[in-house]
């Protein structure tokens, strides 16, 4: 009897261990769908009309239209976790008090974790802004790389990240211009993801913007006359004009950096924030609120895509 129960409590003690093995989250992924059984709850509330509503003069029945799909995804913002291993990145987002989450984690092994269905609202953004938008949650998917904030990202991380833009960019046919960084729309509190990032790669995969290579592959055209205190004067050399032009040749294009920073998408009411955040971008080398006359070539011939 008493061999009976120990080969009973031993096998309990295994399923339990087995049970843990297989996925460390069981617990939390229970408390994931019962939120999501509440949202969904949420959703099918048809009409909308609550008490508080009684001032909106509603028609006298409701007419629910049989012509609608969900709402998608329209950026994808990209970040570093700052913290040592995928581990812990995943033990953060799932405990409550942290407020924070993403919709994919991205190991350095490459291993993608998805911590939350695309088409609902992560908490990775936080305070930010690009162009008009101050709601970067509800509109963009999250996407966590595990790195300690200095270390270049993995290579294996960076396979997988491509892999994962290009079925993202797919499904939910976000703008090439949306594929972003949170230093991006949170210039004043964000540094991530840190100067190593490549951005030039990414853009050549088609997600994201990057300049010319203006010496060898000119593209800068005509002029750009914007009255406004701040302009700065660049000069081009001939040989650098697309259209017309003899190497000898030269012209003097105007830029208000605040300007151009703001058709990319900045937010530039702190102008030497949005500065240093385009440089970690973009420049990814002396990140300070100065603009070289390089730099200005460089956020020329960027902002001209983004017109
Ligand atoms: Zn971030």
């Amino acid at each position: 009897m008493r061999t009976f129960s120990i080969v009973w409590v031993g096998a309990f003690v295994l399923a339990i261990l087995v049970g843990c093995s297989a996925n460390p989250y069981s617990k939390t992924n229970r408390d994931h769908k019962k939120q999501a059984r509440e949202f969904a709850r949420e959703l099918k509330a048809f009409p909308q009309q609550h008490l508080d509503d009684t001032l909106i003069n509603y028609g006298p029945y409701p007419v629910g239209t049989t012509n609608f799909s969900l709402r998608k995804p329209n950026y994808v913002i990209l970040h570093h976790t700052a913290q040592n291993s995928v581990e812990h990145t995943l033990n953060t987002f799932t405990l409550p008090r942290t407020s924070v989450s993403s919709h994919y984690v991205i190991g350095k092994d490459g291993d993608i974790y998805q911590m939350l269905n695309d088409y609902y609202r992560g908490w990775h953004a936080g305070a930010g802004k690009w162009g008009n938008n101050t709601d970067l949650n509800s509109s963009s998917i999250g996407i966590e790389l595990d790195n300690n904030g200095f270390e270049p990202f993995a290579e294996l991380q960076m396979e997988s990240l491509l892999e994962l833009l290009k079925v993202l960019k797919e499904r939910h046919s976000i703008p090439t211009a949306n594929f972003i960084g949170h230093s991006d729309i949170a210039p004043s509190r964000k540094v991530d993801p840190n100067p190593t990032f490549p951005w030039g790669r990414l853009a050549e995969e088609g997600f994201g913007y990057w300049y010319d290579e203006i010496e060898a592959n000119p593209k800068v055209v005509g002029d750009s006359i914007v009255p406004s205190e701040a302009i700065r004067e660049i000069e081009i050399a001939g040989n650098e004009i697309h259209q017309g032009g003899s190497a000898s040749d030269s012209i003097h294009l105007t830029i208000d950096p605040k300007l151009a920073l703001r058709v990319i998408g900045y937010d530039v009411s702190d102008l030497d924030a949005a500065i240093k955040a385009f440089k970690l971008h973009f420049i990814q080398k002396d990140i300070n609120s100065e603009l070289t006359d390089e730099d200005l070539k460089i956020l020329y011939n960027l902002y001209l895509k983004y017109l």
